[in-house]
Order: structure tokens, then sequence, then C-alpha cells
């Protein structure tokens, strides 16, 4: 997606550890306009999916999902890093290591809000191992629903969380995808660049 390549390129920053620091649209700061086209490039991939349902973590993942949800005009659903007091229902449960925070977080999601029947799009800001996503479709099967689709912002295709969801069979669908941060520069992946 051209407009998030040119924000990642014109407002994004790498740091030494191959990490890229997006906070000026994505990760604190919002660019709302751009959440809006993201969200819309979301619906035009899946559009045949027969999507019942968003999903994805908190806290990055709300604002490029809430866009797509409201779009497919579906429920938005975002999974929990810490269990609230007021969470008192039942819950699916998930082990998920943080590469940024170098820590592993349990994310809960009521039983409310997933069912059986239902068609989820799991969404996030980054994939890079893939523990993020693959913990979301854990809590999608626990559920016993299907995952119609991985939908991710930006990938840093040089990390192996890719390969690691379609091992599994899930669909992915970048809008960045990231060869390289070398030398605090971001290549993309040429298909990306078309
Ligand atoms: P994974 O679980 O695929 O290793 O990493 C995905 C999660 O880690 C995302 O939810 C995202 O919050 C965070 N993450 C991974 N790499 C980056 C990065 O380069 N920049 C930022 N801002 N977050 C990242």
């Amino acid at each position: 997606m051209k407009e998030l390549e040119r924000a990642i390129e014109e407002r994004g920053s790498v740091l030494a550890d191959g990490v890229l620091k997006v906070d000026q649209f994505l990760n604190h700061q919002i660019d709302t306009s751009l959440m809006i086209n993201i969200g819309k490039e979301f619906v035009k991939r899946f559009q045949d999916c027969k999507i019942t349902r968003v999903l994805t973590i908190e806290s990055s993942g709300i604002a490029p999902s809430f866009m797509a949800a409201n779009e497919l005009d579906v429920p938005l659903v975002f999974a929990r890093k810490k269990q609230s007091l007021t969470m008192t229902d039942d819950v699916y449960t998930s082990s998920v290591y943080s590469f940024t925070k170098q820590e592993t977080n349990k994310i809960t999601v009521s039983k409310n809000f997933i069912s059986p029947g239902d068609h989820v799009l799991i969404i996030d800001d980054f994939l890079a191992t893939g523990h993020a996503a693959i913990g979301l479709t854990e809590i999608v099967k626990q559920a016993g629903a299907t995952v119609a689709g991985v939908g991710i912002v930006i990938e840093k295709s040089f990390q192996g969380g890719r390969e690691k969801l379609e091992e599994k069979g899930f669909r992915v669908e970048s809008l960045a995808r990231i060869q390289s941060l070398k030398n605090s520069k971001v290549t993309f992946l040429e298909e990306t660049l078309i």
C-alpha cells in the first residue's frame, strides 16, 4: 500500500535492534485518515471471506482494526494483555512472547465475544516473529471459530512470522512488507512497490 510505505519512509525511524518506530502515525499518535484507508484496504483484500468479527490485541492493533471492522460492519474484539478486575466472565487465554518488550503476556478474551460459528479476521499492527498473531489464532481455535485470515499493517519479512502462519495454513495479507532494516534503512519487498 503506497500511502503506508510513504508514511513509513517519511515518518518512521529505525531503531538499532531491527525495530521500526512508527509512533508518529500508528503506535502513539494516530493518523486517522491513513487508518481509514488501511481499514478499506483490509476490507478489499478480505471481502470474500464472510467475516463476522475482527480480533486484535491491545493497544496498537485497535486503530487499524477499528476501521476495518467498521467498514465490514462487524464487531471488533481486542485481546487484553492484563486481565481487568471487571473481566469476571470465562475467558480464552494464550501466552504471547513480546519481541519488543521481551516479556511474556497472558492474553485473554471473554468467551462472550467469540462463538463457534464466527469467521474471524485477525489484525495486528506488526508481524515479526509471529508470536502475537499465533496467540490470537489459538484464541480463535479455543472458541471453535474459524480464522478467515490474518491482516497485518507492517510485516518485517525477515523475522519469519509469515512463514509460521502460512505453515499452519493461514492466509496472511500485509499492507507493507519490509525486507530489511539494515543500516537504519527501510527496504521494502519488491512486490509491495508495484
Ligand atoms: P511478533 O509477535 O510477530 O514477534 O511481534 C508482533 C508484535 O510485536 C506486534 O503486536 C507489535 O506490537 C510488536 N512489534 C514487533 N516488531 C515491532 C517493530 O519493529 N516496531 C513496533 N513498533 N512494534 C513491533
